[in-house]
């Protein structure tokens, strides 16, 4: 049983890892790499850290960006990247905070952002998440695709506090208020958090500095869910907030409103050539993006200006 999870966990691992990150071997968690080696990117913990004042920072490794907030009342913590780094995130958040998180929430539940979950639960902190995020943990809600399941995770990856619309903390001094995204957008279970008396907003994978969106259909992601979930943060995020992306670097608010414009520009870009009666092909040969692939078309691999365009268009069709 142990080695059959393990198995399957790494595979999770690298398959997220595969989704958002360039290159890394698989490994089990309990792995040695050989003498010399350098150890995969996602084994490692978090390696830049990044104050934004109130005892609140941002982390930055292998996987989804993590903010914490530490302080009198504990540790706070959003996001736990890999399952294959959670020990090593822990120890060193340990040292950095000195303390265990106490609450844990997860933005979404993908292996990037929320595999950490067990073994920061096994250490004492109390993980919560939308009532979407534990379906697809849980495998209530099945999950098709590039992140399908490919066995049952354990139960300590489960969150144990749910809720639908959001939920506010007070600690530390901060109201964090955890809002839902009103459609589903990279997944059908996305929340962002916002620290208001810091001025901190944590997206999640709603958005992603200067990149084409990853639109998780097996998740239930929506293109018109990106468009949603931009404009409610909009309305949360002031001129000065520091707005922390699920993935990329700290960004501004100006940042948030050129990927809102982007996301409407394509879908009227596409929402032009299906209207024109453009086979797929047709469309993607017209490259209907252009003109925003040049600061939103640099990642690597799947998240790309074809693979968006091919969202927005089968989204339309299937609206009709
Ligand atoms: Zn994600």
């Amino acid at each position: 049983m142990r080695m059959f999870r393990s198995a399957a966990v790494a595979a999770l691992a690298m398959s997220a890892y595969a989704a958002t990150g360039p290159t890394a071997a698989a490994q089990t968690p309990t792995a040695t790499p050989p003498a010399g080696a350098t150890p995969a990117a996602n084994t490692l913990a978090f390696s830049r850290v990044i104050d934004l004042g109130q005892g609140i920072s941002m982390l930055m490794g292998a996987g989804g960006n993590m903010a914490v907030s530490v302080g009198a009342d504990g540790v706070f913590l959003i996001d736990d990247q890999f399952v294959t780094n959670g020990s090593a995130n822990l120890a060193k958040i340990e040292e950095f905070a000195k303390g265990k998180p106490k609450y844990i929430i997860n933005t979404h539940w993908h292996y990037d952002h929320a595999g950490g979950n067990g073994a920061f639960a096994t250490a004492g902190a109390t993980v919560f998440a939308s009532d979407n995020v534990r379906k697809r943990i849980t495998g209530e809600r099945v999950t098709t695709g590039r992140q399908a399941l490919t066995a049952p995770l354990p139960k300590a990856d489960y969150p144990v506090v749910t809720f639908v619309d959001g939920i506010d903390f007070h600690l530390n001094g901060q109201t964090i208020r955890a809002t839902r995204a009103p459609l589903p957008a990279h997944t059908d279970g996305d929340t962002f958090v916002y620290f208001v008396e810091a001025d901190v907003l944590h997206t999640g994978d709603t958005y992603m500095k200067d990149r084409y969106p990853y639109v998780d259909t097996g998740s239930g992601g929506t293109q018109a869910g990106f468009i949603a979930a931009l404009e409610k943060m909009l309305t949360i995020a002031g001129p000065n907030t520091k707005i922390i992306p699920g993935h990329g670097e700290l960004a501004t608010r100006a940042d948030l409103q050129a990927a809102l414009d982007m996301h409407k520009g394509a879908r009227a870009a596409v929402e032009a050539q299906v209207k024109a009666g453009k086979t797929i092909e047709q469309t993607l040969a017209a490259k209907p993006l252009k003109q925003w692939t040049a600061r939103f078309g640099g990642a690597t691999g799947f998240i790309n200006e074809d693979s968006y365009v091919t969202v927005i268009y089968e989204e339309l069709k299937a609206k009709g």
